[in-house]
């Protein structure tokens, strides 16, 4: 006969804990379902309460969930909306018949609760067996199994990582050290130093960087004026290169470049904004825009900037200003440690 587990939990963010709990309850049973349980009111409160930089919703919970255990098919990712329910543990009895419909509904029969909380075993037990019906869903030899009540394998909890998710970052899966990752894009006039600041920068994080797309197409193009199709192909594929980037990055990730400013380029040559470019300036977001100003400014470099803060400013976008004085590199650069450090710590 085949055997069925189930785990329950907020997964809020799920971490490197839950993970391993997850792996080990998987090897014990042919097939495990994961429950991600959600609650609006509550999520929120918790999510106040934090240090995240953005709320995880309750879909990107799942998504994380999915994306980890999307190669093995004896595990089973579902969700539970617990709105309306009065909060664990004062809830029991409402939350056990919330669990055994969405049981039901599922054609989900249940042997093993797997489950790292010693306080609640009695609680699984008595509730779920009493339920009118109970053996359509629960089995009557409902093992409540616990493995690892003392967090050895992974001392951490999903309040800590939300407290101080960056200092806890190692404790995060990949998705969710996707999901939090700091975007820091610098932007500049040619010759201002944005791309040694964004080489100095992602070496002191220990971290990945985008280059600046439009140098290397026009170079590896051989292209000196640049056309408005140039400028939106360069956008897109900088955009993948982002996203790309982002999967392997360390806390942080600088761009050398984003979509205003090269919007502010085009302004320059063709007098229109390109449409694709104006989506990804609304889809991609940047923690942080540094842009270093040039004290010396050519008619040239006051049309960039007055095009770049009207369109920063259209766009909601706020973005620093690096003013750079008397080439004092390393001013700008300890500043830069300033406003990152004040974002991550
Ligand atoms: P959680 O996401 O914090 O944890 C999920 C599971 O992982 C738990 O068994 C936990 O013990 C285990 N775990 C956590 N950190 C670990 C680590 N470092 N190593 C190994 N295992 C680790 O979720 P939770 O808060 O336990 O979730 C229970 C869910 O059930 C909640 O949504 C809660 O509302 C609901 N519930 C509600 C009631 C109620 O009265 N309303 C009653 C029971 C359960």
């Amino acid at each position: 006969m085949k055997k069925t587990g189930i785990i329950f939990g907020k997964f809020y963010p799920i971490h490197m804990g839950h993970v391993d709990f997850i792996q080990k309850a998987s090897g014990l049973i042919d097939e495990l379902y994961v429950v991600v349980c959600s609650d609006d009111t509550r999520d929120k409160d918790l999510f106040k309460k934090s240090k995240m930089k953005k709320m995880p919703t309750i879909k990107d919970r799942l998504n994380f969930v999915e994306s980890i255990f999307k190669y093995q098919n004896n595990i089973k990712i579902i969700h539970l909306a617990e709105d309306g329910i009065p909060f664990y543990p004062n809830g029991w009895k409402l939350w056990s018949e919330r669990v055994f419909e969405t049981l039901l509904k599922n054609n989900i029969k249940v042997d093993v609760i797997f489950s790292n909380e010693p306080q609640d075993v009695e609680n699984y037990k008595n509730n779920f067996l009493t339920l009118p019906n109970s053996e359509k869903v629960f089995s009557k030899n409902l093992k409540i199994q616990t493995i690892d009540i003392n967090r050895d394998n992974f001392p951490i909890s999903a309040t800590e990582v939300r407290n101080s998710p960056y200092h806890n970052w190692d404790f995060m899966p990949k998705p969710v050290q996707e999901f939090f990752a700091v975007k820091v894009a610098i932007i500049g006039t040619p010759h201002s130093g944005k791309t040694t600041l964004v080489h100095k920068l992602s070496n002191c994080y220990n971290t990945n960087f985008v280059e600046d797309y439009k140098k290397k197409y026009s170079q590896k193009n051989n292209l000196k004026n640049l056309e408005e199709k140039d400028f939106q192909h360069i956008a897109q594929k900088h955009q993948e290169k982002i996203s790309k980037s982002i999967k392997n990055s360390n806390k942080l990730i600088f761009i050398d470049t984003e979509f205003c400013s090269l919007q502010a380029n085009l302004l320059e040559l063709d007098k229109k904004e390109n449409n694709v470019i104006n989506n990804l300036i609304k889809k991609e977001d940047f923690d942080l825009i540094f842009y270093i100003e040039n004290e010396k400014k050519t008619p040239k470099i006051k049309e960039f900037d007055e095009n770049l803060k009207e369109i920063l400013a259209k766009n909601n976008k706020k973005m620093i200003n690096l003013k750079l004085k008397n080439n004092n590199f390393t001013e700008i650069y300890n500043l830069s440690l300033d406003y990152i450090n004040k974002l991550i710590e």
